[in-house]
């Protein structure tokens, strides 16, 4: 398993090209057949107040439920999303799926939803969100969009302008996996970015070495500078946990917390109004 590929691609090592190049072209036809055939579902990750321990919000993770291949996650098809174009439907198909499962809970949380590059750099994008919004009565402040460093880099004027245009709607945005990519500190400022999601990579090492934690302070301080609120991704020990607190990072998501759970599993979860921070604190 080739799970570090990286690329956005399939996660199955195949030696012959020429069968990977198939599996590739496969992938894309059956992934334009499975939007027609509703066989794409969202999972929801709890995003946990690391104060009150209280679920603040859930980021939507789509998976695709593939007729002989089983569930199969997002790094193996979200790059053959983005190479044929299909993106652009498929990230309609989650926002508006987001968005009706968020009215439906009918909750004060944020649901964020990742959207690529590709598709933010759709020149409809802005048009998308606010019809989507019009269609599933979603207020646009329970709605945060993901979107990843890379989107500062490419295009910066246009970028910004789409970036303006999407908050006008009223909807927060997020900086995902942040660290990972190559932005400066300058862009930070430039962009109107409403939350920090600290990349996973500097969660790992939390607990090893105290440099780790001076680093996520500063991260931490730095979104605080900026006006941004912080997320900190991929939590999987109380180590973590403790220290994230103690930087003062204001929410988290992980494994710890929970995983992305089937949307039944989730609703149950908000029924039970469980605090997390006590249940992990014992
Ligand atoms: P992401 O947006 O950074 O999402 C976080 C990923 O980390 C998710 O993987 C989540 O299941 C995983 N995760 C959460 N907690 C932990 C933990 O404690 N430990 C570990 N090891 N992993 C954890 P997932 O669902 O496989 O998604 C992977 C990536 O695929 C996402 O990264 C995002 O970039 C992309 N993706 C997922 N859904 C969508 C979508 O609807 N649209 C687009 N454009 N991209 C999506
Ligand atoms: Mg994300
Ligand atoms: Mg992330
Ligand atoms: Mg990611």
């Amino acid at each position: 398993r080739a799970k570090d590929a990286g690329g956005g691609g399939y996660a199955t090592y195949h030696p012959d090209m020429h069968d990977a190049l198939a599996r590739r072209l496969d992938l894309a036809t059956d992934l334009r057949l499975a939007l027609e055939r509703d066989e794409l579902l969202l999972h929801y990750q709890p995003n946990v107040d690391l104060t009150s321990g209280e679920i603040v919000g859930f980021e939507a993770l789509v998976r695709w439920q593939h007729p002989t291949r089983g569930l199969v996650p997002p790094i193996e098809f979200i790059g053959v999303a983005e190479a044929t174009g299909l993106i652009v439907p498929l990230g309609r198909w989650v926002l508006r799926e987001a968005c009706r499962q968020a009215v439906e809970w009918n909750r004060p949380l944020k649901m964020a939803v990742n959207v690529s590059v590709r598709q933010f750099e759709d020149d409809d994008v802005t048009a998308m969100v606010q019809e989507v919004l019009a269609e599933t009565g979603m207020p646009p402040q329970w709605l945060c969009l993901e979107m990843t460093e890379s989107v500062l880099l490419t295009d910066t004027d246009d970028n910004l302008a789409r970036i303006v245009s999407l908050k006008a709607l009223g909807v927060m945005l997020a900086m995902d996996d942040f660290g990972t990519g190559y932005s400066s500190l300058a862009y930070l400022r430039r962009f109107p970015m409403d939350i920090l999601k600290i990349d996973r990579s500097f969660v790992d090492r939390l607990g090893a070495e105290r440099e780790d934690e001076a680093l996520v302070r500063t991260i931490v301080r730095l979104a605080q500078r900026f006006g941004m609120s912080t997320v900190a991704e991929g939590i999987e020990n109380e180590t973590q946990l403790t220290l994230l607190q103690g930087a003062g990072c204001d929410t988290a998501q992980g494994y710890l917390l929970s995983r992305p759970l089937p949307a039944a599993a989730a609703t149950a979860l908000l029924t039970e109004e469980r605090n997390f921070l006590k249940i992990k604190t014992g």
